[in-house]
């Protein structure tokens, strides 16, 4: 009874269930028994010439508070890659240095809403959006993604979720978990949608140097309105997912607001940090062309595998993922993902994966309600944990179903 009136007045966030994403990575974290394909963590170490960057800034320069929003010659950069990447002619004014994609994010989202907010995001999505939308107290609406078109998100399922109280729509392509990539015509229309409802567009668009077929196309370049924030990474496409660095692109306007919560949060990103990002920018481009093209090949493998057991059903064409349904029937899987009914337990599945086979994948339920039969492996593992882990997943998969 105690214990009851206690947790009646624990704060908010304390009763936010966790991401099942957590207790799986703290299982296997760390583990050299396990072959990982459950986080997107890219097995090559930073390129050297990055390093070293960092590295003569800490022999060479002092380590003090900096600009909040970031070194001006690191946003100078960025504006060029925005121009390049992007197809915007961003001023560096309108960009901001954030503690990764994460931090873009989370800024984004608390400066976008208040509490009560709604927000569409993609099912399935990314698992870090649940925390930072708790966080901001905006309430998440999903719309979804259909399996049977390579995860593309349903237009007319999205309108259909859009209340007087929807603020902001989140986008994500290249998608993480799919690794769909959306056409440009998909993009337009979305667009459209926002500019409909007066809604701001959050584009995560942290995979967007990493597309094998078809062409990145940003919200931000088709928008009239200026009523898009378009974040960006340093972790995917230059191995650098423990430096904590990315950025954002947003409206002028919004920029000051911005970067108080980015000045409430860190104050400023470490200077040799952000010369590290310099160097990843403006440096020779040959190993995040090499990490691309083993990607690539990676996601080739996968495929390959995948149709030799006779479980092929889409081809990822951006970012370092592909969902694998593990009910069996895959038929049945996707026509049940696409209905949103399936009863499937694939945190248990992934549990049971660990400890029975050794091998750690994410379980489709991390990422919302339409992949809960599925599995998403990393293809940022190299190709021979790819190849016995895809091989051992399927056949865990055809035990555990005879047994279920
Ligand atoms: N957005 C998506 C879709 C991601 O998959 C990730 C990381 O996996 C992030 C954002 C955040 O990346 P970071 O904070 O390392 O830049």
């Amino acid at each position: 009874m105690a214990d009851e009136r206690f947790n009646a007045r624990l704060p908010r966030l304390t009763q936010q269930a966790p991401n099942p994403m957590f207790r799986i990575g703290a299982q296997v974290h760390g583990r050299d028994d396990i072959l990982h394909l459950e986080f997107g963590e890219p097995d090559f170490a930073t390129p050297p010439h990055i390093v070293e960057a960092a590295e003569r800034s800490l022999h060479e320069e002092k380590q003090g508070y900096g600009p909040v929003c970031g070194l001006a010659s690191l946003r100078e950069a960025l504006a060029e890659r925005v121009a390049r990447v992007n197809k915007y002619g961003a001023t560096p004014e309108q960009i901001l240095v954030t503690p990764g994609g994460t931090g873009a994010l989370l800024a984004s989202l608390l400066c976008l809403t208040v509490p009560g907010d709604e927000v569409l995001v993609p099912d399935p999505a990314w698992a870090g959006y649940d925390g930072m939308l708790a966080v901001a107290g905006a309430r998440m609406t999903r719309y979804p993604l259909v399996a049977g078109t390579g995860w593309q998100p349903d237009l007319e399922a999205l309108r259909s979720v859009i209340t007087a109280r929807t603020r902001v729509l989140l986008l994500n392509s290249p998608s993480n978990p799919a690794g769909a990539v959306y056409p440009a015509a998909t993009i337009a229309a979305l667009v459209e949608i926002a500019e409909e409802h007066d809604l701001w567009i959050l584009s995560d668009e942290c995979y967007d140097e990493l597309i094998y077929e078809g062409e990145h196309v940003s919200p931000l370049s088709l928008d009239q309105n200026q009523r898009v924030i378009t974040v960006g990474t340093f972790s995917k496409t230059y191995a650098m997912t423990g430096w904590r660095i990315g950025w954002l692109v947003a409206p002028l306007p919004l920029i000051n607001g911005l970067s108080i919560i980015v000045a409430a949060q860190v104050n400023n990103l470490p200077t040799f940090v952000q010369r590290g990002a310099e160097a990843a920018l403006l440096g020779p481009q040959q190993s995040a062309h090499e990490m691309f093209r083993a990607y690539r090949d990676r996601r080739d493998l996968a495929v390959t595998v995948l149709r030799s057991y006779g479980r092929f059903s889409y081809r990822p064409e951006g970012a370092f993922y592909v969902l694998v349904d593990v009910t069996g029937d895959l038929g049945a899987a996707q026509a049940s993902s696409d209905q949103s009914t399936s009863s499937f337990d694939s945190v248990r599945f992934a549990e049971s994966l660990i400890a029975e086979r050794r091998i750690a994948v994410a379980p489709g339920a991390a990422f919302g309600t339409r992949a809960s039969s599925y599995a998403r492996l990393s293809l940022a593992s190299n190709s021979d944990t790819l190849k016995r882990g895809i091989a051992g997943l399927l056949d865990y998969a055809r035990e555990y179903q005879r047994h279920a």
